[in-house]
């Protein structure tokens, strides 16, 4: 069967493998094609590209882009980007310079909770200093000793009403739309799952996600409970969404690695079907 994973990330963001070596684990893994989707910069994809050839795997030019949609985060996943599209480009860049200063304000709320010394801290977690997020703040807490994993860090630091998590306005849900399909890419919601709408307000996001000219959303995921896979395959369905399926590895040892993940269920139109550079592959798959 065809095995593609079109969610991952690298040390130009918040994982901790470099392009190439999530490249060559994601071969290792028996992944046919995968997209490098890393947070608000595509600085990884060249390399990633490179290293895909050697290993004869298809490399998907992907971004993750971080959205404020309705007060709340929400990432959108572009994939089949061009990566060199000035207006996608210049978007991305602002995104990345709004970091370095929640950063600060993240550090400055730490230290009130008696914790000094985390924007440093989390800097040398971080191998892009633009890219500089809660999950660099996280391993350093961990490493500090205040959480004993990456979980507990999350729980108890850097999230709404807990020291360390500022309100920080991302670009909006048009923009991250308009700059992915404007380099060619199709946009995807991602892991909708982890979001804390209600029913009614998840609604409200995929109709003006689909309006915009969206086009997919994660059914599988690492974010996602195996039980909650049917419910947004039918959400995809009733939304007239495409489906896709990405582990969003960040690190060996977190969370479900690349490429181990369940098939999408069948009746998702996925993602991919149309996809030209995949057609050697679909022979693999059965049906
Ligand atoms: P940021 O974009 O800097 O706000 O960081 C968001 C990232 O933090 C996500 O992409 C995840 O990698 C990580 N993250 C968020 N919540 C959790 C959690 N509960 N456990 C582990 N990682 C998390
Ligand atoms: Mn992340
Ligand atoms: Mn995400
Ligand atoms: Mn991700």
């Amino acid at each position: 069967m065809i095995n593609i994973d079109l969610h991952c990330h690298s040390n130009v963001s918040d994982g901790v493998l470099s392009p190439t070596d999530v490249v060559a684990r994601a071969a290792v893994n028996g992944v046919h094609a995968l997209a490098l989707t890393d947070h608000d910069d595509v600085a990884g994809l060249a390399a990633a590209c490179v290293a895909a050839g050697a290993a004869g795997l298809t490399l998907i030019s992907g971004v993750e882009i971080s959205v404020t949609w309705s007060g709340q985060t929400v990432h959108i996943v572009g994939l089949r980007i061009d990566p060199a599209h000035p207006e996608l480009a210049a978007g991305l860049q602002g995104i990345r310079l709004g970091r370095i200063e929640r950063a600060q304000y993240m550090s400055a709320d730490l230290a009130r909770s008696g914790i000094t010394g985390a924007y440093e801290g989390a800097n040398a977690y971080a191998v892009n200093k633009e890219m500089v997020g809660r999950t660099h703040f996280a391993r350093w807490l961990v490493a500090q000793g205040h959480a004993p994993d990456m979980r507990s860090a999350f729980r108890r630091f850097l999230t709404r009403g807990n020291p360390g998590y500022v309100e920080h306005e991302w670009t909006t849900l048009e923009n991250a739309v308009r700059w992915i399909r404007a380099s060619g890419g199709l946009a995807v919601i991602a892991h909708p799952g982890r979001y804390a709408f209600k029913a009614h307000e998840l609604h409200r996001l995929l109709d003006a996600f689909r309006t915009l000219g969206g086009e997919g959303i994660e059914v599988i995921t690492g974010s996602h409970h195996p039980s909650e896979y049917g419910k947004f395959a039918d959400l995809a369905r009733a939304f007239g969404l495409k489906a896709s399926r990405g582990a969003d590895f960040h690190a060996p040892g977190e969370g479900i690695d690349i490429g181990r993940l369940p098939a999408l269920p069948h009746y998702c139109q996925p993602v991919w079907q149309d996809w030209p550079e995949l057609e050697p592959y679909f022979s693999l798959s059965p049906g």
